[in-house]
């Protein structure tokens, strides 16, 4: 047994969490992460815009949790970004649904899911933390509430979208279909200068999805979760294998019990790998999450190659950092 996978099923032991298929070797290198805070960062090329407005807002004196809303606002209104708020990519009968969830120090969280029609639903899962007894709110019933909360109603189906649903439509069967290309959820994790840690997520989930899925983005413990005594951990891929493990709570969790956040993302794809690896559309799966600790770590990790995200702190300017992958 090398030293690396005694040491690893040593933590594995102490935590009660099991290190399903944890290989030493064949898997590319972690990039190491110094602490530092503030830093932010964020899954995706997408991610760079978003830092740089979350940045800001830090910087002019907003808190962590205006700094989230703000930075995710950004792919939100942006038609380029095709897996984000308006112009993402629609479900299978043509209709942008939204999902969407916030989460601060305090762990006061607020949530939409299957929300149509409104191009920010970050800043409707803020003001359902914030202005009603409840953490989730979905369909219609979002939709009323952001109504009256002042959002306005719009049309999110950009022209360059519905023309690419009209050839999924021609050879699709009317399947939905998940693979590695069609999601790209923003997700951002931020602490601040107090090492108060703040997150948010926003997607128009898997692109052609059947009308009234809910991806695992909104789900607070599956698509995001942040503990701030310990760090806090986000997804984006495949919804349905990281609700099934609750996989950003996990991750939180092994870093509780000591685990570096490349680690315990490790831990949480692995576990996912084990569960899907014989399934018919396993060569489609796609999952990454990344982390960031208490001490402002990072971390990340994913199933395939091409999964990278934004860092942004005061040492370097905005960079993209590539994750480490399991399957080449
Ligand atoms: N996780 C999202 C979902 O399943 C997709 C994504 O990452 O874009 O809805």
């Amino acid at each position: 047994m090398s030293r690396r996978t005694f040491l690893k099923q040593a933590v594995a032991g102490s935590t009660g969490i099991a290190l399903l298929g944890c290989k030493s070797d064949g898997i590319s290198p972690t990039p190491a992460s110094g602490g530092a805070f503030p830093r932010i960062i964020s899954t995706w090329q997408h991610g760079l815009a978003a830092n740089d407005a979350a940045w800001k807002t830090l910087q002019s004196g907003g808190s962590g949790l205006d700094a989230v809303e703000a930075g995710v606002r950004v792919p939100e209104a942006d038609p380029e970004v095709r897996s984000v708020g308006y112009g993402g990519y629609p479900d299978r009968e043509g209709i942008v649904t939204l999902d969407a969830c916030i989460m601060d120090a305090q762990s006061r969280c607020g949530s939409v899911a299957f929300l149509r029609d409104i191009k920010h639903p970050i800043s409707v899962a803020r003001l359902v933390m914030e202005k009603t007894p409840h953490i989730m709110l979905c369909g219609d019933g979002a939709l009323e509430f952001a109504l009256e909360q002042g959002f306005e109603r719009e049309n999110l189906l950009t022209e360059a979208s519905r023309l690419d649903w009209e050839k999924w439509k021609e050879t699709s069967e009317y399947r939905p279909v998940i693979n590695i290309e069609n999601h790209d959820t923003i997700s951002m994790l931020l602490i601040d200068g107090q090492q108060n840690l703040y997150a948010a997520c926003t997607t128009s989930g898997a692109a052609w999805k059947m009308h009234g899925r809910i991806g695992d983005s909104p789900i607070i413990g599956a698509g995001l979760f942040l503990d701030n005594e310990v760090g806090a951990a986000a997804a984006t891929g495949l919804g349905e294998a990281v609700i099934r493990t609750a996989g950003s709570a996990m991750i939180v969790e092994a870093m509780r019990h000591g685990m570096s956040p490349d680690e315990a993302c490790r831990m949480v794809v692995e576990r996912i790998s084990n569960l899907h690896k014989n399934d018919p559309d396993w060569e489609n799966l796609q999952v990454g999450f990344i982390a960031l600790n208490k001490r402002g770590v990072y971390g990340s990790y994913s199933l395939r190659p091409g999964f990278d995200f934004a860092v942004t702190d005061k040492t370097t300017p905005s960079k993209m950092v590539k994750a480490p992958y399991a399957l080449g």
